[in-house]
């Protein structure tokens, strides 16, 4: 079933009993975070005793298997499905007011001391909004985009926001020009579909909930908003109507981020809210910076976009999986089913340009299973020969989060741990124990 809301997303977690609920008292500051890490990958939190009426969940969407299931599908095939839902967008539609769960209760009055927003690691610099859908249209063309910044509470009704050279910095440098503000919407407890979609490696001007639309297999659901020119998914938990002031730079951050480093302080652009619109009894959402919910989150549409690339150079990729040990960005395992000799660096290299997160690559044949990083190890120690087969590439670009890069200037390697072509079958053949697979030890012990 695919869920197109938080709640029914919830709702099917608690049936499968991967949500826990936490009703002791939980402080905001530190101690659900921390117990979000705690139950990282395992299950899904919702705390419900944090001194305020909004209940706050965290991990939803934590591991592969979940987010596979969120989208209807196989863990193997999840960043192909995606990529297919990328390929064939799906418009989305308007609803009206009255069908809009968001709209039932309206305030003018923003103060964002009344929302649970935690604080997470221990150098942030306050309390940050870390799942939010940041909603904005091209100052030019009207155009859509979606993404996830992550915001800083500066004030009751203020955010700082980190804003990198992408799609919502063509927006905001546009409107600056002309000295205007730029308008923006962010939709905090959306269901996994939406935050997935947010985080596609799509060319400016496309809008991200066309893959929502695809992926859930009908529209999704938008609504106008009061205060601002724009349409926000109508089965959020809350919406936050604000602007981004021209000209005006104040300090965010330091912040942990998901190569589990902080992202320094410096002077940003500021957020201010005007209106906000949620549900009659809202869930709040917060990503634990780091844990495999933020890491994949990022990871699965990557690994879409990567696929096709790579396909491009190398037809026979069957797979890709971006590492949590290389922070869900540095690191990548591509399976192919290998047809030429140096096939596996000219996949190698397609990789790398894939995108300048790509630093460390591993080639590995089809038999090798690229989610169980023992058994890419063991393809590593046994099928690969450094002086033959490692490739560095120096001084490329790479990302300015990964600390030993030299200001985001970095090297890049590849590991060809495929079988070469021409080695006696019996030389690499698997040791295998007749009837292993299907036998249960269960059925032999007390
Ligand atoms: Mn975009």
């Amino acid at each position: 079933m695919i869920c197109t809301s938080l709640r029914e997303w919830l709702a099917c977690l608690e049936r499968e009993s991967c949500l826990k609920t936490v009703t002791k008292k939980v402080d905001l500051i530190h101690e659900l975070a921390a117990l979000g890490k705690k139950a990282d990958g395992k299950y899904a939190l919702k705390f419900t005793n944090i001194g305020n009426d909004i209940p706050v969940v965290t991990g939803f969407a934590g591991n592969r298997t979940l987010m596979a299931k969120a989208m209807g599908v196989e863990v193997e095939k999840a960043a192909e499905h995606f990529a297919w839902a990328q390929t064939n967008p799906m418009e989305c539609i308007i609803v009206e007011k009255e069908k809009a769960p968001v709209k039932e209760c309206i305030t003018l009055e923003v103060d964002l001391a009344k929302l649970p927003i935690p604080v997470h690691h221990e150098k942030d610099n306050g309390a940050y909004i870390t799942a939010a859908l940041l909603i904005a249209k091209d100052p030019e063309t009207g155009e859509r985009n979606v993404a996830i910044h992550r915001l800083q509470v500066s004030g009751p009704n203020r955010l700082g926001i980190l804003i990198l050279p992408r799609h919502l910095a063509n927006f905001y440098q546009k409107a600056e020009a002309q000295g205007k503000v730029l308008e923006i919407a962010l939709a905090i407890g959306v269901d996994p579909i939406l935050l997935l979609a947010s985080q596609a490696l799509a060319p400016l001007g496309f809008d991200e909930f066309t893959i929502a639309s695809r992926l859930y297999g009908k529209p999704v659901e938008l609504v106008k908003c009061e205060t601002v020119d724009l349409e926000v998914p109508a089965q959020a938990e809350i919406i936050l109507e604000g602007r981004l002031l021209p000209g005006v730079r104040e300090v965010e951050g330091p912040f942990g981020e998901y190569p589990k480093y902080y992202g320094p302080a410096s002077l940003k652009p500021v957020i201010e809210l005007m209106a906000m619109t949620t549900r009659k009894d809202p869930i709040f959402h917060t990503i634990v910076p780091a844990t495999m919910e933020h890491c994949l989150l990022g990871a699965i549409p990557r690994e879409g976009g990567m696929l096709q690339i790579l396909r491009n150079t190398v037809p026979t990729t069957l797979s890709v999986h971006l590492t949590p040990g290389g922070t869900c960005r540095y690191h990548v395992v591509v399976k192919i089913d290998k047809k030429h000799e140096g096939e596996a660096k000219n996949a190698m290299c397609a990789a790398f340009g894939t995108s300048h997160e790509i630093k460390h690559v591993v080639i590995v044949d089809k038999d090798v299973d690229i989610f169980n990083m023992e058994d890419v190890e063991w393809a590593i120690a046994t099928r690969s020969q450094a002086g033959r087969d490692v490739m560095i590439v120096e001084r490329a670009a790479g990302n300015l989060l990964d600390p030993s890069t030299d200001e985001g200037i970095g090297d890049k390697m590849g590991i060809d741990a495929t079988i070469p072509l021409n080695a006696t079958k019996e030389r690499f053949e698997r040791v295998r124990i007749p009837g292993e697979e299907t036998i249960k030890l269960e059925d032999y012990i007390e």
